[in-house]
């Protein structure tokens, strides 16, 4: 079981979506993905090399607070995404993985990084459900 990197401490829940094991923090509604299993969601490999293509490390974090990989629990790197969305992501310098923090997923994968349309159906399946059962509290 991994911590959550964004809440520390507290563990999380391992979701499988077509046969992928993705982390997720219920606290919080992060998400990390092991390097490995980003590119089992995205598919193909041409598309994996056009999408490690699309983020640029950063220098200036605009005050986001630095977290710890969740494997290595070594302060991981900003990292943002180029084209029509830009999100800031912590990505492990090790290369374990990255963290998306909550909603930031669905957005990726719905900014055209190539992911299957079934693909973006699943996870936002996944996490719709999650986010209205907190609504309805
Ligand atoms: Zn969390
Ligand atoms: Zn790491």
């Amino acid at each position: 079981m991994l911590q959550c990197p964004a809440c520390v401490k507290k563990d999380m829940i391992v979701l499988e979506l077509e046969g992928i094991e993705i982390d997720h923090c219920l606290a919080c509604g992060g998400v990390w993905l092991d390097a490995g299993e980003l590119e089992l969601l995205i598919g193909p490999s041409d598309k994996v090399s056009s999408l490690r293509g699309a983020f640029n490390d950063l220098q200036d974090t605009g005050g986001e607070p630095s977290r710890k990989c969740p494997i290595c629990a070594k302060f991981m790197a900003k990292t943002s995404t180029t084209g029509a969305t830009t999100l800031m992501l912590d990505r492990c310098p090790q290369g374990h993985g990255i963290w998306f923090d909550d909603g930031e997923l669905q957005t990726f994968l719905a900014c055209g990084c190539g992911a299957d349309e079934r693909v973006v159906a699943i996870v936002k399946d996944v996490f719709s459900a999650r986010i209205s059962t907190k609504k309805g509290v």
